[in-house]
C-alpha cells in the first residue's frame, strides 16, 4: 500500500512540523486587572496573558497560592506596577523570577508620577505647581517611597504602558511584532477616544468637592482636573480613628463636599458614618474594575465606570 504509507508519512511529518508552524505566544503574567487588560489588548489574536490578582483581590494586601508562584516562575514576562503598590509581590518576585523577565512599570522612563498626598485633607490640586502643564511628569526626582502607585488611572500612562508592551513583546516574540504593532495602534486610538469622552463627561463637575476612600485617584483627578479634597483612610488596610472621622466630617461640612466615595473592597459602613448630619451623598469608585470580566475591554469599562460614578454623584441630578 504505497499511497497509504506515503499519506501516513506525510501526516507524521506535518505533526512534527506543527510546533514550527503554530508559533506559541510568550507566557506573560500581569499583576492587576487594568494593566492586564492593556497587555491583553496588545496580545489580541496572539495569546492571552495571565492575570495574577483575580477576583477583586486588593493589590495592597494579598497572598499567592503555590500555583500562582509556579506560574510566575514559568512566565517569560511579568508586568507589575512595583513595590509601592504590590508590596507582597516584591519578595516573591525577587526570590522566584529572574530580574530580566520582570518589568516594573513604575520604573518606565517618562511615566507620569505623582506623590502620595499626606494627611487626610488635601488642598485643591496640591500637585499643580504654578505654570505647570497637564500631563507632564510632575516630579522627576520623586522617590519610590513617596510615589502614588495608582499610575494606570491616567490615560497618558495607559498609552505609555501600551507602547512599552508593543516594544517589549516584539522583542521577545519578533515573529508576531507586526500584530503587536497593529493592536497597539488600535488601543492608542481607543484610549484617545475614551479620554475625549471622559473629559466631556466630567467638564461640568470639575469644581465640585468630594472625598475618596483612599488616595488612588490622583492621576485621574489630575488629568481631568477634578477637586478631591481628602481621603477617608491613608492606607486601605488601616481604618481611621475617631478623631480622623471627626476631622473629615468637619471638612465635608465646611467645604460642602458633594460626595464621599467608598470602594468595593472596603466597608461602606464607614462612609455612612461620615455622611451623618451632612449634605453629602454616598458614591462608589472602583479603581481596579474588581467586578468586571478580565480582558481587553476591562480597562475601558473601568475608566468609563469611574467617570460615570463621579459625574452621577457630583452632578446636580441627585443620582
Ligand atoms: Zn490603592
Amino acid at each position: 500500500m504505497q499511497t497509504r504509507s506515503y499519506t501516513s508519512r506525510l501526516f507524521y511529518a506535518l505533526v512534527l512540523m506543527l510546533p514550527l508552524l503554530v508559533h506559541a505566544a510568550p507566557q506573560v503574567m500581569v499583576s492587576i486587572k487594568p494593566v492586564h487588560s492593556l497587555i491583553a489588548g496588545v496580545m489580541a489574536g496572539i495569546g492571552l496573558p495571565e492575570l495574577l490578582l483575580r477576583n477583586g483581590r486588593s493589590p495592597h494586601h494579598f497572598s499567592l497560592t503555590a500555583s500562582d508562584v509556579r506560574k510566575l516562575t514559568r512566565a517569560e514576562r511579568v508586568y507589575w506596577i512595583g513595590e509601592p503598590l504590590e508590596l507582597p509581590l516584591a519578595k516573591i518576585l525577587r526570590a522566584t523570577v529572574s530580574e530580566s523577565r520582570v518589568v516594573t512599570l513604575l520604573s518606565l522612563p517618562d511615566l507620569q508620577l505623582l506623590p502620595l498626598r499626606e494627611g487626610v485633607q488635601w488642598e485643591r490640586h496640591a500637585f499643580h505647581e504654578q505654570g505647570e502643564q497637564h500631563d507632564k511628569p510632575v516630579e522627576k526626582g520623586i522617590s519610590l517611597a513617596q510615589v502614588n502607585p495608582h499610575v494606570w488611572l491616567s490615560p497618558i500612562n495607559a498609552a505609555l504602558i501600551v507602547r512599552m508592551a508593543v516594544e517589549d513583546l516584539s522583542h521577545i516574540d519578533p515573529e508576531n511584532s507586526s500584530a503587536y504593532r497593529r493592536n497597539g495602534e488600535t488601543l492608542l486610538m481607543r484610549l484617545q477616544e475614551l479620554d475625549r469622552q471622559i473629559g466631556e463627561q466630567l467638564a461640568g463637575v470639575r469644581d465640585v468637592p468630594f472625598i475618596v476612600f483612599h488616595d488612588a485617584y490622583a492621576y485621574f483627578e489630575h488629568h481631568y482636573q477634578l477637586n478631591a479634597v481628602g481621603s477617608v483612610t491613608l492606607s486601605p488596610e488601616r481604618m481611621p480613628g475617631a478623631q480622623h472621622i471627626q476631622q473629615l466630617r468637619n471638612r465635608i461640612k465646611s467645604l460642602n463636599a458633594r460626595c464621599v466615595f467608598s470602594e468595593p473592597q472596603f466597608e461602606p459602613k464607614l462612609v455612612a458614618t461620615l455622611l451623618e448630619d451632612t449634605q453629602a451623598r454616598a458614591g462608589r469608585l472602583d479603581p481596579l474594575g474588581a467586578s468586571l470580566p478580565s480582558g481587553p475591554d476591562a480597562y475601558f469599562t473601568m475608566m468609563s465606570d469611574l467617570a460615570e460614578a463621579l459625574a452621577g454623584c457630583l452632578g446636580g441630578d441627585g443620582k
